[in-house]
């Protein structure tokens, strides 16, 4: 488990408000910056934002620095990420909700036999010395697993992240779950033409999370929160901006294989079905969205 709406306060959309910031650019290629970031920037900056200041992040402390990569996130960085990304999905306990039907009785997205936790690297030097929650992924701790799987998993973690086990929903600590854990079952959406516009989900896990059957039950908060931490994640780091337009294209193409919509829970709040051949958004009602497996009715 590699795990806003679309207006401001000012009532502008934000993609006009990436093209202004762009200050001459090419407007397709702007970091994907939530408004709230921009403002920060504009208050420091006056009206001028160049590139450069778009990968200047101003730390709680009030120091100014520069990023080159999530390599450079510290640990005080770490904690501002995940304290701003802390809301239950839901107001209920949805791994009460699945786990009856998984045969270990875990939630899926918390046993290692179906879901393995990618960390960035600079997460688990803050996890490391601040909890015994989590240890490096072996391969081994789910006996199904195997030597290929293993291979595959390694092969594909992105370089600036590492494969982790954590000790098991019994004694897991809230406080100390990755930005993965947080982002379960979603991930932020970007389109063709490179717009962070909304939450979609893993859509391999579609027979068996409860959540991505019941998508009306994510609160407005979880979706805020998302949002906010991907805008901020995706204006200093442009490969992670790169990585998830990537995701959502290997997304589309399996909907269009199948002939399939797929919902989306959009930054203006909104619930939509997307088009996987012509991206075309319809706005449904949520009581619209599929099902599926047993939480099918
Ligand atoms: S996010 Fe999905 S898989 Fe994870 S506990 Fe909730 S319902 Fe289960
Ligand atoms: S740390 Fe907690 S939320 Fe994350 S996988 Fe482990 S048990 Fe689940």
């Amino acid at each position: 488990m590699s795990f806003r709406g679309a207006r401001s306060s000012d009532d502008t959309p934000w993609h006009d408000l990436l093209s202004k910031s762009s200050a001459g650019g090419n407007p397709k290629k702007s970091e994907p910056v939530g408004s709230d970031f921009l403002e920060t920037l504009r208050d420091a900056q006056g009206d001028m934002l160049c590139p450069l200041f778009v990968r200047m992040y101003f730390m709680p402390d009030d120091r100014r620095r520069v990023f080159k990569s999530t390599a450079d996130l510290e640990a005080s960085d770490i904690r501002s990420l995940y304290d701003g990304f802390h809301s239950p999905i839901a107001e209920l306990d949805c791994g009460r909700k699945c786990a009856p039907h998984n045969p270990s009785g875990k939630p899926f997205c918390c046993d290692i036999c179906h879901a393995v936790p990618a960390a960035y690297k600079s997460e688990w030097k803050y996890l490391q010395p601040n909890t015994d929650l989590w240890h490096k992924w072996r391969g081994d701790e789910c006996e199904e697993t195997t030597q290929s799987e293993i291979r595959q998993l390694r092969e594909e973690t992105p370089k600036n992240m590492v494969l982790l086990a954590c000790l098991g929903p019994d004694q897991c600590q809230r406080d100390f779950r990755a930005l993965s854990c947080r982002q379960f079952p979603f991930f932020p959406y970007v389109t063709a033409d490179r717009r962070f516009i909304g939450l979609a989900y893993e859509w391999q896990f579609e027979p068996v999370c409860w959540v991505i059957s019941n998508l009306a039950d994510v609160s407005q908060r979880y979706r805020q929160e998302f949002l906010r931490t991907y805008d901020k994640l995706f204006a200093l780091f442009e490969e992670e901006f790169e990585q998830y337009a990537y995701h959502s294209d290997i997304m589309r193409a399996e909907f269009r294989k199948h002939k399939r919509r797929f919902p989306l829970l959009h930054r203006n709040g909104g619930y939509y079905l997307v088009s996987a051949k012509s991206e075309r958004l319809e706005r449904v009602e949520v009581d619209r969205l599929p099902r599926f497996g047993v939480y099918r009715k």
